[in-house]
C-alpha cells in the first residue's frame, strides 16, 4: 500500500523583491511501507526541503502530498500538529536534543504532549530506549552522552509515538563511520518493523544499505531505483510491535508545562533568581509601604481614641467659614487670636439651636448650654498653644554653682483645661491625682525640668504659673497634681489646668483691676450626650454642615496627620507602581532573550507536533513560575525586614507603626504573579508563532 505519495509538488522560497528560488519542481514520488529510502543529492539540491514538506513543517508548496488517501493541503492547523505528532517521527543530523531535559525526559515529551500518564510515558520510553542499549543512561543529560548515544535518544523520541513515517535528516552526518554503521542498523531494523523510513544521506555507502535510492539534483529527481540485494533483517524482537499503542487524544497539561518549565528555569537558575529578586525588591517596597501606613494610621487612631470619650461630643473652630473656605488669620499667637478661636455666648446659643433643629425629628436629645441650668450637658474648655503667653517656674532650694538662688522657668508649649473625660488611667504617677483647685499636671517633660529621675518626685512640687492673658499678667502659685499621659508629646512641657480654676483666677485678676469679670473664653465645646449613637449623628453633622467647626485639638490632629499620611501614601504607590512597571520590563525582556535563547527548542517541540498553544502554555507557565517565585521572595524578605523593622523601632520608639495585614502578601503574589504574565504574553505568543523550519535551522 502506498501510504505517502508526493504528486507534481513545487516548492518556491520568496526571496527578497519578489524573487523566487525553486527548491523543487514537478516533484512525483510514491513510498511503501517497510521502505529504507535513502535521499542522495548535492548540499543545496533540495532533501531537506523535501523532507520538510513531508513532515507538515511546510505548507506552503503546490501540488499533492497524499498521506494514507489524505491530502496534507485539505489538513487545519490542528489536524497538521497532530500529524506530525502522531505520524511522523523526526531525526536530525544534529540530534536536537532538549539539553535541560533528561534522556527519559526528552523521550517522553512527545507523550507528554498528549497528556499521557506517566507511569505509561515512563514505561514505553524505557521499553525503547532499552532496546537501543541506553537503559543505563535514563537520568543523564544529553550533554554528557556521546554522539551515537544522542542519536539513539533522538530516535527513541521519533518512536515513542509509534509513527508511520520516520525522517532521518542527514541521521548520521555528525557521526563516525563505526556508530554510523549501528544507526543505519537501527533505522533498518524500524523500516523491517513495518515503518516507512526516509533518511537523508550524503555517504553512498550509507544509501548502499538501504532498500531504494532517489537521487536529487536542483529540484528535480534523477534517479529512483531499488536495491534488489536488500536482504530485510529478521529479528524475534522486534523494536515496535505493529499496533501496540493506542495513540493518547490528549494535550499538554498545566501541570506538565509547569513540570517543563521547572527543568528549563533550573537549568539557567542564576537568571530566574536573579529576575525574581529584582521583581521582588518593588513587591517588598509596596507591602512594607502598605503595612507602615496602616500602621501609623492604626497608631494614631488609637491615640484620638484614648484622648476622646465614645459619648462625649467636643467642639472647637476650624479657622473656616461656613464654606469652608480659610479665614484670614495670622500666624502669632496673641490675644486676638485666642480670641478668634474662643466661642461667644451668641455662637454658643446659635450651634446649639442649629444641632438642636437638626436632632429633631432624629433623637430625643437636646443640646443645653445655659451654665445654670440643672440640665446642662455642654461645658467648657480652653486649650491654646502657649509658648507665647505661658510659663511655668519655681524657686529651687539648693543654690547653683553661683551660690545664687535663681528662679527656674520654662514656657510651656501647651496649654489645656483638662477635659470631662479625662480619668485617673490617663495619670502616670501612682501617686497623683487629677487637677482640681490651685493645681495643675504637667507631661512627662516636667521630670527634665524640675531636674528628677523619677517622675513621682515630680508630684506635689509648688510652682508659679505665669499667664499673660490679654492685659492681664497672671501668677499664680499652683501645685504640680500629677504627671498626665500625653502619648507621642510626652518631650514637650504640656500643662493641664482645671477650666474652672483658672477662669476664676483671671477674674481675680480682673477684679483687682476693677474691670468688668468676664473671666475665661471657651475654645471648645463639651457636649455629653451620654450616647454612642446621638455623639456619632452629631459629629457627622458637624462634619458635613458645618465647615466652620471641628473636633477637638487631637482629632485635628489625627485628621491632619491622616491627611499627610493619604499623600504620602499616593506618593509612595506612584513610586511601587513605577518600580513593578521596571519590574514588568525586565521580565519581559529576560522572556524575549529566552525564546530566542530556544529557538531551536520550539522548533523541536513544533516538530513532534506541539501545538502553538502548546508553546505558549510553556511560555505562560515560565512567566507565571517567575511570578509566584518573585511572589515568594518578596514574601520572605518583608517577613525578614519587617521583622528586623519592628525590633529596630520598639527599642528606638517604644512602638513600631508598622502593621502586616495577611491580606497585602495575598495581594502582592496576586500582583507577581500577574504582571509576571502580562509581561509573558507577547515572548510566548512570539515563541508560538516561531516558523518551525527556520527554528530547526536556528543555530
Ligand atoms: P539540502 O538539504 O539538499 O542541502 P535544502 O533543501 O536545505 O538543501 O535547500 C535547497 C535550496 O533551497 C538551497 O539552495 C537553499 O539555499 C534554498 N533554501 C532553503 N531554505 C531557504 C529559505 N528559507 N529561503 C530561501 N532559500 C532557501
Ligand atoms: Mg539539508
Amino acid at each position: 500500500m502506498k501510504i505517502l505519495e508526493l504528486k507534481n509538488v513545487n516548492k518556491d522560497y520568496k526571496l527578497e523583491n519578489k524573487d523566487k528560488f525553486t527548491a523543487l519542481s514537478n516533484i512525483n514520488i510514491s513510498f511503501d511501507k517497510g521502505e529504507l529510502v535513502s535521499i542522495v543529492g548535492e548540499s543545496g539540491s533540495g532533501k531537506s526541503t523535501l523532507m520538510n514538506l513531508i513532515g507538515g513543517l511546510d505548507s506552503d508548496y503546490n501540488g499533492i502530498i497524499n498521506i494514507s488517501g489524505h491530502d496534507l493541503k485539505d489538513f487545519k492547523e490542528k489536524e497538521l500538529d497532530d500529524y506530525r505528532k502522531k505520524k511522523i517521527g523526526f531525526v536530525f543530523q544534529s540530534f536536537n536534543l532538549i539539553p535541560h531535559l533528561t534522556v527519559l525526559d526528552n523521550v517522553t515529551i512527545g507523550l507528554t504532549l498528549s497528556n499521557e500518564k506517566e507511569s505509561i510515558k515512563n514505561h514505553k520510553a524505557i521499553e525503547i530506549l532499552t532496546k537501543l542499549g541506553l537503559q543505563n543512561q535514563l537520568k543523564k543529560k544529553p550533554t554528557q552522552l556521546s554522539g551515537g548515544q544522542k542519536q539513539r535518544v533522538a530516535i527513541a523520541r521519533a518512536l515513542i509515538n509509534d509513527p508511520d513515517i520516520i525522517l532521518a535528516d542527514e541521521p548520521t552526518g555528525s557521526l563516525d563511520s563505526g556508530t554510523s554503521l549501528q544507526i543505519l542498523e537501527i533505522l533498518k531494523e524500524i523500516a523491517d518493523d513495518g515503518k516507512l523510513v526516509i533518511m537523508v544521506t550524503h555517504s553512498e555507502k550509507v544509501a548502499s544499505v538501504s532498500s531504494r535510492i532517489v537521487e536529487i539534483s536542483d529540484g528535480k529527481i534523477i534517479r529512483d531505483e531499488k536495491n534488489e540485494a536488500y536482504i530485510p533483517t529478521v529479528k524475534e524482537n522486534r523494536l515496535i510491535q505493529e499496533g501496540q499503542s493506542e495513540r493518547k487524544e490528549g494535550h499538554l497539561s498545566f501541570l506538565s508545562a509547569i513540570k517543563l518549565s521547572i527543568h528549563n528555569m533550573w537549568a539557567s537558575k542564576v537568571k530566574n533568581i536573579l529576575m525574581a529578586i529584582g521583581v521582588s525588591i518593588s513587591l517588598i517596597s509596596m507591602i512594607l509601604m502598605l503595612s507602615f501606613g496602616s500602621g501609623l494610621t492604626g497608631y494614631i487612631v488609637d491615640q484620638a481614641a484614648e484622648y476622646s470619650n465614645p459619648t462625649i461630643v467636643t467642639i472647637s473652630k476650624s479657622g473656616r467659614d461656613k464654606n469652608g473656605d480659610k479665614l484670614q488669620q495670622g500666624n502669632e499667637i496673641n490675644t486676638q487670636a485666642i480670641m478668634s478661636g474662643a466661642f461667644t455666648d451668641e455662637e454658643i446659643e446659635e450651634i446649639s439651636t442649629d444641632i438642636n433643629n437638626y436632632l429633631k425629628d432624629k433623637t430625643d436629645f437636646r443640646i443645653v448650654y445655659d451654665q445654670n441650668s440643672e440640665e446642662k450637658n455642654v461645658s467648657y474648655g480652653f486649650s491654646v498653644p502657649a509658648f507665647t503667653m505661658g510659663s511655668i517656674s519655681y524657686i529651687p532650694t539648693e543654690p547653683d554653682e553661683n551660690d545664687e538662688i535663681k528662679e527656674v522657668s520654662t514656657k510651656l508649649l501647651y496649654l489645656y483645661t483638662t477635659p470631662p473625660y479625662y480619668t485617673e488611667s490617663k495619670l502616670l504617677t501612682d501617686n497623683g491625682h487629677l487637677s482640681k483647685e490651685n493645681e495643675i499636671m504637667l507631661s512627662p517633660a516636667a521630670a527634665e525640668f524640675f531636674g528628677v529621675e523619677d517622675l513621682e518626685e515630680c508630684v506635689g512640687k509648688e510652682v508659679y504659673l505665669n499667664i499673660a492673658f490679654d492685659k492681664y499678667q497672671l501668677r499664680i502659685p499652683v501645685t504640680v497634681s500629677a504627671i498626665i499621659d500625653v502619648s507621642i508629646f510626652s518631650g514637650a512641657m504640656i500643662m493641664y489646668i482645671d477650666y474652672d480654676f483658672l477662669d476664676s483666677s483671671i477674674k481675680a485678676a480682673q477684679l483687682q483691676q476693677n474691670d468688668e469679670q468676664t473671666g475665661l473664653v471657651p475654645t471648645l465645646l463639651f457636649i455629653e450626650t451620654g450616647d454612642e449613637k446621638v455623639k456619632n449623628i452629631i459629629e457627622d453633622y458637624i462634619k458635613s454642615n458645618r465647615k466652620d467647626l471641628s473636633g477637638s485639638v487631637e482629632e485635628q490632629l489625627v485628621e491632619m496627620f491622616s491627611e499627610m499620611l493619604d499623600t504620602f501614601s499616593i506618593a509612595l504607590t506612584v513610586i511601587a507602581g513605577i518600580s513593578l512597571a521596571v519590574a514588568m520590563i525586565m521580565i519581559l525582556v529576560v522572556l524575549y532573550m529566552s525564546v530566542s535563547e530556544r529557538t531551536k527548542e520550539i522548533g523541536v517541540l513544533k516538530s513532534i507536533g506541539a501545538r502553538k498553544k502548546d508553546i505558549k502554555l510553556i511560555f505562560s507557565t515560565e512567566s507565571f513560575l517567575v511570578g509566584i517565585l518573585a511572589g515568594i521572595a518578596g514574601i520572605v524578605f518583608t517577613l525578614i525586614i519587617g521583622g528586623v523593622l519592628t525590633l529596630i523601632f520598639n527599642s528606638l520608639l517604644g512602638f513600631a507603626p508598622l502593621k502586616m495585614m495577611w491580606y497585602y502578601f495575598f495581594e502582592a503574589l496576586a500582583l507577581s504573579v500577574v504582571i509576571s504574565v502580562i509581561a509573558g504574553l507577547y515572548p510566548s505568543s512570539k515563541a508560538a508563532k516561531l516558523d518551525p523550519v527556520e527554528s530547526l535551522r536556528h543555530e
